[in-house]
C-alpha cells in the first residue's frame, strides 16, 4: 500500500486484465485476483464471496484465510459483516472486526486474528452479486482512497462474473448467473398460460472489455455519447412531444437535465480515470442510483429516479450502438419481459408476442388494459425477473396464477405443458358454444356483451358469440396517444367500430378520465385521493368542450344507425339529466346543420356508486338503461381501493352484503322497466356470473375469452335451484356464498 494508503486503481486494473486474460478455469482466475488485489493494496487477506443462490453468499477464493475454508464457509444475506454487505449494498469499514457488531465466528477460517475489515458489495445493476473484502491484522480505519479503489475492482469483478469468466466445472464450481430455474410469483394481470422465449424490452449489457486501455480515449467515448444522449432528447421534445403542459414533456425535460448533471457526468469521468471502460463507469451510477431507489419512500422521487435510470440506459445504448427490443426483430414464441411498459409499446408489439411480464404494473395499468384487449397473458409484479430474464430463455407464464418460471426444469414443463393442453381442449369445447344461446336448465336465457375499447378488440365480437359490445371504453383510444384525438379522426374511428359490429348493438361510454386514467397530455391535479376525485362524468360535465366533441363525432358516425351512449361514474340524477339533456341537444344542433342524426338513441348511465342506486323513481324511468360498473362499485360498497393490492381481494364479490345490493338494484330496475346488465370485470367469472343471474341479472357484459366459460356454466345449472342455494347460505349467516355454490356445483360434478 502507498504511504498515503490510496490504491493506483489504473496500475491494479491493468494487472488485473492481464491476470483474467491468462488461461485457466474459473477458480483459477478467482484465485489469481486475490492474491493480486492482496499484494497490490497491502492486504494481509483478500477473499471473494459469490453468491450461490438467493440467499447464501459463499467464500470462493481467498489469500490470506485457511484455503480449506474455500466453498465450505457460506453465510446468508444479512448474516456477519459480509452479509451484512451484502444485504445493504454498502461498504463495512471496521478497525477492530471481531468486536464489531454483527460480527460472525467463522473458526474455519482462522479470521479472528485481523482486526481491520473492509468489504465492498460485488454488484452489478443493483443486484449484488458477491462481496470483495480485503482485511489487515492492524487495527485501522481503510482510507477513502482505497474503499474507491476496492469498489472500482468489484465493479469489474462484476462484470466478470457476468461474462462467466468463474464459472467451472464440478460441484465446487460455480454456475454461471443466469442459468439456474428462477421461479416468481406475481399478480394476475390477464389470464392465460404461455410457453415461449425472453424477449426483453431493454437487453441487458453485456461488457466485454471492462477494463480500459487508454482513459483519455474512454472519457472522450463518453462525451460523444453524451452529446449524442442530449440530441436525442431534443429530437425527442421537437417531435412528438411539442405541446408543453404534458407530463411527457416534463419527464423530457427532466432528462435534459439529468443529462446535463454536472455531478453526474463528473462521477462518470472520475471512475474512467481510474481505469474502467466508458460503460462500466455509466453502470456504476447506475447501481448506486439503484440501490439508492430501493431505499426511497416517495412516489415522486422514485419516478425520478426511475428517469435517471432510463437515461442511463439510453447512454449504454448510445456507448454499445444498440437498439431497444421494438426495433429488433421479434422471435417467434417471444414472452416480453419488460420492467414497466406503457400502453403504446405494447400495442407496437402487438400480436406478436404470447405474454408479458411486467417487473412493476397494476391491475388497472393502461398495459394491463392493453394486454387484456389483445388477450396475452400478462403477470405483473413479477420482482427481480429482468435482472434474471435473458433473451431467449426459456420461460413458461401461468397468467392464471401469475406465476413465472424462467429456464424450468424439465418436470416443471412438462405439467405446465399439460395444464396448457386442458386449456386448449376447453376452449374447443367453448368454440362449439359459439352460437347457442347461454341459456339454463330451467329456461332463463342470460344476455352476454363483450367489452371493448380497441379496434383490436372487435374481431372478437364474431370469434366469441357475443351479443354486441356492453361497454366501449372510449378513453382507451385517448390513452394511447400522445396527442388530443381530433373530432373528424374520432369520427372516422367509431364508424370503424361500427361498421366492423355489423348492425349488432354496441354500447359508448363517453370518456371515462381521472383516477387511474391518467391522460398523458392532460396536466395532473394533484388529489389526495384521486379514486374519489375528479374523474369521468365530473370532468365531463365541468370542461364541457372534449365532451361535446366526442358526442359530435358519436352523432356522425351513427351517421343515420341507432346509437347507445352512457355515461360513467353517475353518481346522482341531476348529472345524468344534464348530460343526457347535452346530448340531445349536440342532436339537434346536428339535425339543424344539415347532418344526418342517428335513427335511434338510447341513453344510459353507469351505475358505479351506491349512491345512485337509491335515486328517484324518475332517474330509472328517464334512463333507457343501468349499466353496474361492479369494479368501481365494489370499491366503494366496500371502502376497498380496486388498485390497492393489500385490499383490493380482501373482499368477496359473493358476499352476501353485495349480492343483496345487486339483488336490490335488479329489483328496483325491473319494477321501473328500466333495462340493467352489469360490466364489471366480475360479469366475467362464471360462478360469481351464476350468482348475478340468481340475483336477478340477465344481461352481462365481460371479456370476449370470458364468455366461452360463462355460457359453459349458465347452460348447465338450474337458476331456481342456485337461488335456493344462495338463499339458504345467506339465511345461515354465511359471510360469502361462494362456499355453498362451489360445493352444489361440485356435487352436480360441475366444475368451475
Ligand atoms: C367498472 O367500474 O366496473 C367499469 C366497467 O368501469 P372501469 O373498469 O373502466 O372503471
Ligand atoms: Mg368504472
Amino acid at each position: 500500500m502507498s504511504d498515503s494508503r490510496g490504491v493506483d486503481s489504473r496500475t491494479l486494473l491493468k494487472r488485473l486484465r492481464e491476470s483474467l486474460a491468462e488461461a485457466g478455469e474459473g477458480q483459477e482466475r478467482l484465485d489469481r485476483v486475490t492474491t493480486l488485489i492482496a499484494k497490490s493494496m497491502d492486504a494481509e487477506v483478500c477473499s471473494i464471496y459469490l453468491r450461490r443462490d438467493e440467499t447464501t453468499l459463499e467464500l470462493c477464493a481467498t489469500e490470506g484465510l485457511n484455503p480449506e475454508a474455500v466453498h465450505q464457509t457460506r453465510m446468508r444475506v444479512g448474516q456477519g459483516l459480509v452479509g451484512r454487505v451484502a444485504e445493504s449494498a454498502l461498504p463495512i469499514n471496521e478497525r477492530d472486526a471481531p468486536n464489531a457488531k454483527g460480527f460472525r465466528f467463522m473458526p474455519e477460517t482462522g479470521e479472528e486474528i485481523y482486526a481491520s475489515f473492509l468489504g465492498v458489495p460485488i454488484e452489478r445493476l443493483g443486484e449484488v452479486l458477491g462481496v470483495l473484502v480485503v482485511q489487515n491484522k492492524t487495527p485501522r480505519l481503510y482510507s477513502e482512497d482505497e474503499i474507491y479503489g476496492l469498489e472500482v475492482v468489484a465493479m469489474v469483478i462484476a462484470e466478470m462474473t457476468e461474462l462467466g469468466a468463474f464459472t467451472g466445472p464440478g460441484d465446487m464450481g460455480l454456475a454461471a448467473q443466469h442459468t439456474w430455474p428462477f421461479f416468481v410469483k406475481g399478480v394476475i394481470g390477464q389470464e392465460g398460460v404461455a410457453e415461449g422465449v425472453v424477449l426483453l424490452h431493454e437487453s441487458h449489457v453485456v461488457i466485454a472489455n471492462p477494463i480500459a486501455d487508454d482513459p483519455d480515449i474512454e472519457d472522450e467515448r463518453l462525451t460523444v455519447a453524451l452529446d449524442a444522449l442530449v440530441k436525442e432528447i431534443d429530437r425527442i421534445l421537437a417531435k412528438d412531444f411539442g405541446a408543453t403542459n404534458s407530463d411527457h414533456h416534463d419527464v423530457m425535460i427532466a432528462y435534459r437535465l439529468f443529462a446535463q448533471d454536472k455531478g453526474w457526468r463528473r462521477r462518470m469521468r472520475a471512475s474512467i480515470a481510474s481505469g474502467l471502460a466508458a460503460e462500466v463507469a455509466v453502470e456504476k451510477e447506475q447501481s448506486s442510483a439503484r440501490s439508492r431507489f430501493a431505499r426511497v419512500k416517495d412516489a415522486y422521487l422514485r419516478e425520478r429516479l426511475h428517469d435517471l435510470d432510463d437515461l442511463s440506459n439510453r447512454l449504454l445504448r448510445i456507448l454499445l450502438g444498440r437498439e431497444d427490443a421494438s426495433e429488433r426483430g421479434i422471435p417467434d414464441n417471444a414472452i416480453l419481459v419488460a420492467r414497466n411498459l406503457g400502453p403504446g409499446e405494447l400495442l407496437e408489439y402487438g400480436r406478436k408476442l404470447i405474454g408479458v411480464v411486467l417487473e412493476e404494473g397494476s391491475v388497472g395499468s393502461h398495459a394491463a388494459v392493453v394486454a387484456r384487449s389483445l388477450a396475452i397473458p400478462l403477470v405483473i409484479q413479477a420482482k427481480k425477473i429482468t435482472r434474471e430474464a435473458l433473451n431467449n430463455d426459456p420461460i413458461l407464464l401461468d397468467g392464471d396464477i401469475g406465476a413465472v418460471h424462467l429456464r424450468p426444469e424439465e418436470t416443471v414443463a412438462k405439467a405446465f405443458r399439460e395444464k396448457m393442453a386442458m386449456r386448449a381442449e376447453a376452449q374447443q369445447s367453448y368454440a362449439a358454444l359459439r352460437d347457442k344461446p347461454a341459456k339454463t336448465t330451467d329456461g332463463v336465457e342470460i344476455a352476454l356483451h363483450m367489452n371493448a375499447g380497441l379496434m383490436a378488440d372487435l374481431p372478437s365480437l364474431e370469434v366469441s358469440g357475443a351479443e354486441g359490445v356492453g361497454l366501449y371504453r372510449t378513453e382507451l383510444q385517448f390513452l394511447i396517444r400522445s396527442k388530443v384525438p381530433r373530432r373528424g379522426e374520432l369520427s372516422r374511428l367509431y364508424t370503424r367500430v361500427m361498421d366492423a359490429a355489423k348492425g349488432k348493438p354496441v354500447v359508448f361510454r363517453t370518456l371515462d378520465i381521472g383516477s387511474d386514467k391518467a391522460l398523458p397530455y392532460m396536466k395532473r391535479t394533484n388529489e389526495p385521493n384521486p379514486a374519489l376525485g375528479w374523474r369521468a362524468i365530473r370532468i365531463g360535465l365541468d370542461r364541457p368542450g372534449m365532451m361535446r366533441m366526442q358526442l359530435q363525432a358519436l352523432i356522425r358516425a351513427a351517421n343515420g344507425r341507432p346509437l347507445q351512449v352512457m355515461f360513467p361514474f353517475i353518481a346522482q340524477f341531476d348529472e345524468f339529466r344534464e348530460a343526457r339533456s347535452r346530448l340531445l341537444a349536440e342532436i339537434e344542433k346536428e339535425r339543424k346543420q344539415g347532418h344526418t342524426v342517428p335513427s335511434d338513441v338510447k341513453i344510459g348511465a353507469m351505475l358505479e356508486t351506491p349512491s345512485l342506486a337509491f335515486a328517484p323513481d324518475q332517474f330509472f324511468e328517464m334512463a333507457d338503461f343501468i349499466s353496474i360498473g361492479g369494479n368501481d362499485l365494489k370499491q366503494f360498497f366496500f371502502a376497498a381501493d380496486r388498485e390497492n393490492e393489500l385490499v383490493r381481494r380482501r373482499y368477496d364479490t359473493l358476499n352476501v352484503s353485495f349480492l343483496t345490493f345487486i339483488e336490490q338494484i335488479a329489483a328496483r330496475c325491473d319494477s321501473l322497466n328500466t333495462p340493467v346488465s352489469f360490466c364489471g370485470e366480475d360479469a366475467g367469472r362464471p360462478v360469481e356470473a351464476l350468482a348475478f343471474a340468481a340475483m336477478g341479472l340477465r344481461s352481462l357484459s365481460m371479456r370476449p375469452a370470458s364468455i366461452g366459460p360463462v355460457k359453459h356454466l349458465l347452460r348447465l345449472v338450474d337458476l331456481s335451484e342456485a337461488r335456493k342455494v344462495i338463499d339458504t347460505a345467506r339465511a345461515s349467516g354465511d359471510q360469502s356464498v361462494r362456499y355453498a355454490l362451489i360445493n352444489w356445483l361440485a356435487r352436480q360434478k360441475i366444475s368451475v
